[in-house]
């Protein structure tokens, strides 16, 4: 009988900061039951007002094949993969277990801040966050034709958020706006301001609803 080889899904590894089973609590998936899969490490420089800072690294190592039987246990039929940077994982391992979800029914997202380059392959559904850090967008331009669609978290003066969906060309509807705030309290401050923000410029508007409903606690 001949050797049938190694597994790749057994032998492929991530650096994974948290699992958890939940519900997509902001941009078009929302109020969906999902499972998340939270990747260690970030690209620099490393946005100040982080509330996940815990993925920052170093996180704990766990094969594919492990992450893929955790989430199939949980039973959502949505996965989303967010970080840190999930894409600086996509060759060590990402790559094998979106192609293995996507097989078994399971819709993966990708939450990802557009610092890199999302990989042409991927075929999940990918929502890109770009941050607007030292005077300057910490963003690949290539990923314009790359993500699915874009989240903007706000805070006073969002008129830079404006500016760069005009120069960047992206449809209004593929545009995502989110209040800042990692507590409950300055969330709900912003929520007016951010309302009539996406009134004006035809965007939709969503809510941080696991910020809302649990303040700052993690893994939910
Ligand atoms: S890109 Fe996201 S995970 Fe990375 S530092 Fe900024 S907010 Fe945190």
């Amino acid at each position: 009988m001949s050797d049938p080889g190694p597994d790749p899904l057994l032998h492929k590894m991530l650096e994974i900061s948290e699992m958890f089973s939940s519900i997509q609590g902001e941009g078009p998936f929302t109020g969906r039951p999902a499972s998340f899969l939270r990747l260690s490490r970030c690209v620099p420089p490393l946005c100040p007002w982080c509330d996940t800072r815990h993925a920052w690294g170093p996180g704990t190592w766990i094969s594919v094949s492990a992450a893929a039987e955790k989430i199939l246990a949980h039973g959502n039929r949505l996965c989303v993969i967010t970080g840190g940077e999930p894409f600086l994982q996509w060759e060590s391992g990402l790559n094998l277990l979106e192609a293995y979800l996507i097989e078994k029914g399971i819709t993966v997202q990708y939450e990802t801040s557009g610092k890199v380059l999302i990989p042409s392959e991927a075929k999940g559904f990918k929502v890109c966050s770009p941050k607007y850090l030292s005077g300057t967008w910490q963003y690949r331009i290539e990923n314009n034709t790359r993500a699915d669609c874009f989240k903007f978290v706000v805070r006073d003066d969002p008129a830079h958020v404006a500016a760069f969906v005009k120069t960047h060309c992206l449809p209004e509807t593929s545009v995502w706006i989110m209040p800042m705030g990692a507590l409950r309290n300055e969330q709900m401050d912003r929520l007016a301001g951010v309302w009539r923000f996406c009134v004006d410029n035809r965007f939709n508007f969503s809510l941080r609803l696991h910020t809302l409903i649990f303040n700052n606690q993690k893994g939910v």
